[in-house]
Formats: structure tokens, C-alpha cells, sequence
């Protein structure tokens, strides 16, 4: 088949690819959007939203298990069909995204089912059910190639039958029990939810505690709750080796102590990422060892090419992809038909460098205030840097902190734990981050999460007035404390 001539080839098409793509075939351009499994990427079928389907499931059975002493007696009798149903039927569509395939073509784009890769400057080569596709994308190719999970390279591990979070989410039953190696913020979500369905867990950390990258006194909050809630914490543990016994005897982890921890199932949550060399990256001239694409502030890579997503080191979220997306989208029509250099002063050398000195106006990528939710009970939320990180930037740091759960709304809802805690840069009087545990924690960060981004002095913060009896009142005793502090 002879090469295609089109404006924009878009390779992935996670959250942050479909809305590039998207958005330029609407500005009239021919896109087209190159997708290697489901259109829409990993939050629709196997992250985001079906695990906060379990996530709300298993909040409920929480809810259902606290109604004693509050409002009566209530018996919960968990039952995993109605999640996998729900999974199946309304997140899903049984892993089948023909909607957003639809959706995409009547938006003017031509979706390709296949694997992409860079051939040559401006070529992409689509490998199809029905043989090679050859592209030319005179305007702009887009990577959104996102991450796939993988193992730690521990003894054993790779000839083990072990899930990623893409087994976890389409399980029909939850396992007995349940070793979940990794506790990221996606480890213990479903470590969590599948306590709550009644699976004996273990979660094992290499690293000295829950949330590693997250505020210390949020990882103690949550290894209370969990150890509450019945599940084994084991972190600041290595293991040594896995074993499968295929008669049906489980997993085992050996770890270095010689422990064995056993169970029906194991759940690895312990990284992710891209193959840049079968991306094609190498024909660009950039590294395809590399973990991620180096972008600059408007998401360019190399002259004609951008980058999204995950792939960029910027925060594996969702938010962050379709962020990057309206910017990349913006830049690319801003930059006229002329190859996709951004019209003058593209570094031309690819990997990043400055983000077009001299052009335009577009907007440019902040990740001052990228929030992140565990979606955990409590939700762990928190936004900008940790306390940690400001004092290895060398700031002047002061912080203040609250009990959430002495808070009347806390008490109220007798929360039992949580915690507000804000990070200021003492000098310039601003916060530079935030960390929020508790009940709808995630919303409560909003406010904090504005603060960071409006760079809002915290003597004014103190001199505003928060709703009474609600949880983000707490932020003004974390800032009173901040202010105690001098
Ligand atoms: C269990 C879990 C829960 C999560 N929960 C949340 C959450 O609650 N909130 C949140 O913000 N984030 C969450 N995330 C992260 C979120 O899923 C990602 O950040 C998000 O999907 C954005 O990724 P992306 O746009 O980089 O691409 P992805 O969603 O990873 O999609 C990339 C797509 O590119 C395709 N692809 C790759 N290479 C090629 C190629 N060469 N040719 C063609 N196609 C290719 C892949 O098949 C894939 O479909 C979660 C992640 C996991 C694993």
C-alpha cells in the first residue's frame, strides 16, 4: 500500500491522545488516530474507572459496616458479582470501545487499529490485522503511548500466573486471599477494595512505608486503617523469590528473611513502562533506553513531534495527559502548516530544550499543581510537593498541620482519622503544597489545590471564611497552626 498523506498522526490513543486527536480533527484537520488495543487507553477499561467502581463498591460495605451505633443495625453480605457486572456492562462495555471509535469518526478523525512506529522524521509505519500502513503527517505526529505493567525483576516472578491491574479489574470473584506486591497509590486501592470483599491481603512495599511518595503522616494514617481493616502491611521487605504451585496450592513470596507469605492470588503493582525502542523513537535520533520522553512546555519532542501522557514523566494521571493534550492540540494549530516546528524557534535538536523561545503566546505546561488522589479510605489527597521535596529545593520551609478527624465535621462523622497538612514557601508567604486524608479527601483538595496554583498568600487564606461544619474548614486550622508556628 503507498504511503498516506495526512496533517496529523496521533500514535496511542490514551485520554491524552483521543483528546489531541479529537480536538484538531474538529479544527478540521486529517488526523489519524492509531491505536494498538482500545480506543481510550488504560483509565477507561482497566484503571481509573473500573477501579473506582470497586473503590465506591467497597465504600459502601464500609458505609453498610459502620451503620451500628449511628443509625441501627445493618448486615452486609459483600458480594463481588454486582462490581464485575457493572465493570463488565457500564464501565466496559466488555472491553470493547466501539462508542469511542464512533464517537472519533463522527468528530472527522480515521481511527487505525494497529501498532505505530516512527519510521523516519515525519513517517509512521502502522502494523495492521491487514498488513503495513505507511503514514506521512505533514503537520504533526503525536505520542501518547502510555505505560504497560511490569514485573520487578524478582526470582521466580515471571513464570508465575500473577495479575496486573488489568486481570484485577475484570476478576469475577474476589480471591480468598490475596498478596498485592507494590503499595502506590494503585496497589493499595485494590489491596483495599478487596479486603472489603472479603480476601485475606498482604501488601508487601520494598520501600519503608504505604504511599512512599506521599507525606510520612499520610502513610501512617493509612497503614492504621489498614491494619484495621484486617490487612497485613509488610513494608521495608524484600523478597527473594515467588514460587506458583499450578495444583492449586497459590503463591509464595520468599523474602529475604526467609519468611514465606502465601495466598490465592497475586496482584503486582510495582511499576510501569513504555518501549520506546518499538515506539521508533531511535529514527528521531532520541534515546529509546530512556524511561520517558523529555517534552518541553509545550509538549514538544522534536521538530514535528509532541508528546502526551504518561510516557512524559509528569504524573501518570489522567489530568495530567489531558492537560498536556489541550496544550499539544493548541501548539500544533498554532503552528501552521510548516512541518510542526512551532513556526520559528523550535529547538530543532529534539528531546525538549527550550519551548520555542520567541513564539507566540500559547499556553505553557505548569506542573506546579499536579493533584493526586489515592482513592483509598481515607482517600489520600494531596497537591505541589511534599514537605520533603520543598526542603530539597532549598526553600525556607514552615507547615502546619490539624487533626481532620477532631474538626467538627470530622467528629460529626466520626471520621476516627485525617489530616490536613500545608507546606509553605516561608519566604514568598505562598504554599507550594498540600496533603489532605480523609473522607472525600480528593474534593477537599480543591481549595488547597487552587491555592498552590493561584500562588494565594497564606494571610489571606487565614482571612477567608470556610463553610461551618464542613472538612475543608480544617484548612484553616492547618494554616493557623502554620501561623502559630511564626
Ligand atoms: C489501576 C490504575 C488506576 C488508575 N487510577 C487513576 C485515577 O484514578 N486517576 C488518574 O488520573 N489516573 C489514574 N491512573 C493513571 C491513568 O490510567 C493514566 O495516567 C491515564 O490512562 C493516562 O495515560 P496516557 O494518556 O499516557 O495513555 P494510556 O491510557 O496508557 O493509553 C495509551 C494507549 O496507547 C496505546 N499504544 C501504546 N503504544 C502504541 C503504539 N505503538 N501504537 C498504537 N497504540 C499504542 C496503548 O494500547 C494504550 O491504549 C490509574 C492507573 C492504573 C494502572
Amino acid at each position: 500500500m503507498p504511503a498516506q498523506d495526512v496533517d496529523v498522526v496521533v500514535v496511542g490513543m490514551g485520554p491524552g491522545g483521543e483528546h489531541v486527536a479529537t480536538r484538531l480533527a474538529g479544527a478540521g484537520l486529517d488526523v489519524v488516530g492509531v491505536e494498538a488495543r482500545l480506543l481510550g487507553g488504560e483509565c477507561p477499561y482497566y484503571a481509573c474507572v473500573p477501579t473506582k467502581m470497586m473503590v465506591r463498591a467497597g465504600d459502601v460495605l464500609a458505609e453498610a459496616r459502620r451503620v451500628d451505633g449511628l443509625a441501627g443495625a445493618a448486615q452486609a453480605s459483600p458480594d463481588f458479582a454486582p462490581v464485575a457486572t457493572r465493570i463488565r456492562r457500564e464501565a466496559t462495555d466488555d472491553w470493547d470501545d466501539g462508542v469511542a471509535v464512533r464517537r472519533f469518526a463522527d468528530a472527522g478523525g480515521r481511527f487505525v487499529r494497529g501498532r505505530g512506529r516512527i519510521t523516519a522524521p515525519g513517517e509512521v509505519t502502522v502494523s495492521t490485522s491487514d498488513g503495513d500502513q505507511v503514514f506521512r503527517a505533514r503537520r504533526a505526529i503525536v505520542l501518547n503511548p502510555g505505560t504497560e505493567p511490569t514485573a520487578p525483576p524478582i526470582d521466580g516472578l515471571a513464570d508465575t500466573p500473577y495479575w496486573t491491574n488489568r486481570d484485577a479489574v475484570a476478576a469475577e470473584r474476589a480471591p480468598g486471599s490475596l498478596l498485592v506486591l507494590g503499595a502506590g497509590p494503585v496497589g493499595c486501592e485494590f489491596a483495599q477494595v478487596f479486603a472489603r470483599f472479603g480476601s485475606r491481603v498482604t501488601v508487601i512495599e520494598v520501600k519503608e512505608r504505604l504511599l512512599a511518595g506521599e507525606e510520612p503522616e499520610a502513610s501512617e494514617i493509612l497503614t492504621k486503617a489498614f491494619e484495621a481493616e484486617g490487612i497485613t502491611v509488610r513494608a521495608g521487605v524484600q523478597v527473594r523469590r515467588f514460587d506458583h504451585d499450578g495444583a492449586g496450592g497459590g503463591f509464595t513470596a520468599t523474602l529475604e528473611s526467609g519468611e514465606e507469605l502465601s495466598a490465592q492470588r497475586l496482584l503486582v503493582a510495582a511499576g510501569r513502562r513504555t518501549d520506546l525502542a518499538a515506539l521508533g523513537v531511535g529514527a528521531l535520533g532520541l534515546d529509546e533506553n530512556a524511561r520517558t520522553l523529555d517534552v518541553d512546555e509545550r509538549m514538544r519532542l522534536a521538530p514535528g513531534v509532541w508528546a502526551v501522557g504518561d510516557v512524559t514523566g509528569r504524573g501518570a494521571f489522567t489530568h495530567v495527559s489531558m492537560y498536556q493534550a489541550r496544550i499539544a492540540a493548541a501548539d500544533i494549530l498554532a503552528s501552521g502548516g510548516d512541518g510542526g516546528d512551532g513556526g520559528d524557534g523550535g529547538d530543532g535538536g529534539g528531546g525538549g530544550g527550550d519551548a520555542g523561545a520567541g513564539d507566540g503566546e500559547g499556553e505553557r505546561a505548569d506542573y506546579r499543581a499536579v493533584p493526586r488522589v489515592t482513592f483509598t479510605d481515607p482517600e489520600v489527597a494531596s497537591v505541589g510537593m511534599t514537605e520533603a521535596q520543598a526542603r530539597e529545593r532549598g526553600l525556607t520551609v514552615r507547615t502546619g498541620s490539624t487533626d481532620l478527624s477532631a474538626s467538627a465535621r470530622g467528629w460529626i462523622h466520626r471520621a476516627g482519622t485525617g489530616l490536613v497538612k500545608v507546606v509553605e514557601d516561608a519566604e514568598r508567604g505562598v504554599l507550594v503544597g498540600a496533603t489532605v486524608v480523609g473522607p472525600y479527601g480528593g474534593e477537599v483538595l480543591g481549595a488547597l489545590a487552587v491555592a498552590v496554583h493561584g500562588e494565594v498568600p497564606t494571610e489571606r487564606l487565614r482571612r477567608m471564611i470556610y463553610a461551618y461544619p464542613t472538612f475543608h474548614r480544617a484548612v484553616e486550622s492547618a494554616l493557623d497552626d502554620l501561623h502559630a508556628r511564626g
